[in-house]
Order: C-alpha cells, then sequence, then structure tokens
C-alpha cells in the first residue's frame, strides 16, 4: 500500500492569500502547502480521503490516470468542495465515482452539489453515493475501520486501514475510539500550530496523541502558516514524528 499525501495545509492553504509572515513567503517547498488529502494506492485499486478544492490540481501533479473512489471525513469545503472535477474521471473511466461517507456528509454533499443529481442536466458529475457508519466498511482488498472524531462539537470520521491510521481535523478523541488506533505503525494527525485552538489539534496535543499510541512512524498535516517554518519546526520534534509535506510519500506492508 503506498501512501501520498495530496495536500497537507489548513482550510486557506500556504502561502494564505495577502500573507506576509515567513511561512507565506518562504520558498522552500515543505512550506507549500495544498488543502489537505491523501491516496492510498494497492496493486489493484486507488482512492483519496477527501477532495478539497485543490482536488484538480492534486490529481494532474500526481499524474493519477484513474481513480476508484472518494472517502470522506467530514464535510467542510476545504475537504469536499473540490468534487466536481471528478467529472474527468467519468468521462474517462465511463463510470459514476464511488463516495463513501456518513449519512450527515452525504445529504450535505448533495445540497451544495444539487446539480449533480439532476439526471436531465447533460455534463454534470456522475456520483454513487455509499454510507458509512461506525462499522468497518472495504474499498478493493482493504478492510477500513472508521473511528470517531470530534471537530469541535462536530462528529467527524478518521480511518484505521492495516497499520495505518488518518485523523484529520480532530480536536478531541475518546478513549474508546482511542483503542481502535492501539498497534498502529503509521499515524497521520492533524497539528494546527503552537497555540490551542478551539477545532483542531496544536501541536503539543497531536504529540500527546502520538505519544500515547507510540507508532512506528508519525506524520503531522492540517497545518496551518502560524506554525512557522518548516526547517524550524521540524527540528524541535520527536525522532519518530515528521510534519509531511506535499507530495511526500511512504509504503505500509
Ligand atoms: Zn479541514
Ligand atoms: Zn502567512
Ligand atoms: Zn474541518
Amino acid at each position: 500500500m503506498k501512501i501520498t499525501f495530496l495536500g497537507t495545509g489548513t482550510s486557506q492553504g500556504i502561502p494564505v492569500i495577502g500573507c506576509n509572515c515567513d511561512a507565506c513567503r518562504s520558498d522552500d517547498p515543505r512550506d507549500k502547502r495544498l488543502r489537505s488529502s491523501i491516496m492510498i494506492c494497492t496493486d489493484n485499486y486507488r482512492f483519496v480521503i477527501d477532495s478539497g478544492p485543490d482536488f484538480r490540481y492534486q490529481m494532474l501533479r500526481e499524474n493519477v490516470k484513474s481513480l476508484d473512489a472518494i472517502l470522506y471525513t467530514h464535510e467542510h469545503r476545504d475537504h469536499i468542495a473540490g468534487l466536481d472535477d471528478i467529472r474527468a474521471f467519468n468521462w474517462v473511466q465511463k463510470r459514476a465515482m464511488e463516495l463513501y461517507a456518513e449519512p450527515r456528509v452525504l445529504k450535505e454533499i448533495k445540497s451544495k452539489f444539487l446539480y449533480a443529481f439532476d439526471n436531465s442536466y447533460p455534463g454534470v458529475p456522475k456520483l454513487s453515493l455509499h454510507t458509512v457508519n461506525e462499522q468497518e466498511i472495504k474499498l478493493g482488498d482493504m478492510s477500513i475501520q472508521p473511528i470517531r472524531l470530534l471537530h469541535y462539537n462536530l462528529p467527524i470520521l478518521g480511518y484505521r486501514i492495516g497499520k495505518l491510521a488518518y485523523i484529520t481535523d480532530a480536536s478531541f478523541i475518546e478513549e474508546t475510539e482511542k483503542k481502535k488506533l492501539e498497534g498502529t505503525e503509521y499515524l497521520i494527525v492533524n497539528a494546527l500550530r503552537k497555540e490551542k485552538h478551539p477545532t483542531h489539534f496544536n501541536l503539543e496535543e497531536a504529540l500527546q496523541l502520538i505519544d500515547e499510541i507510540n507508532p512506528r512512524q508519525a506524520f503531522l498535516t492540517h497545518i496551518s502558516h502560524q506554525m512557522g517554518l518548516y526547517r524550524e519546526y521540524s527540528r524541535e520534534l520527536p525522532a519518530n514524528v515528521i510534519p509531511a509535506y506535499d507530495g511526500l510519500s511512504f509504503n505500509v506492508d
């Protein structure tokens, strides 16, 4: 299983429009962050988690020629609003895109992309919707365990796929849900900035979760320009933690 970080930024991305901070002016490519998403590929199946506003460019950058499904964490715009661009895959693959999300998120997709469900209008995105609850689901050969997270007061989903777990936009995880992360070897978790934030883990809270789960390797994602410069904050982390950056990939056996 190969994992690729398509984007690792918070909702505004980095650079932020009109911002003059060090991170936004940095010419280190690791300081340029599109909206958060990962791609997971096996020999015969490829899917992404979330399709934010940068989805089109992410597919072009990674030279993706086919895509089997999109699995959603939640309905915020930085996670769904590139959905219209799946039309390219509809055209090439001659079939609807398979979308997996919990009922509230599917409802939100139906209302925000109402035109996609109008079969009488030509050229609209073709979507096939599948409901995710808290039970394990199957995508290709992979078994995926949803993990319930809180994003302030919004219940959202993270996912455990074998040795890998992807947690984004969390600000709280119940102990019973943390149990589902036991034995994770590769943990991806959101870390917005150093200061506390009401709706996302800050760096300290992300590191605390990593310490509890104790994966072989942890990656930070959904990072804000307020975190500062990659070359500075990446030096201050425990040995098994690296801040992810766009385009980074790794294999999970
Ligand atoms: Zn987000
Ligand atoms: Zn900035
Ligand atoms: Zn969010």
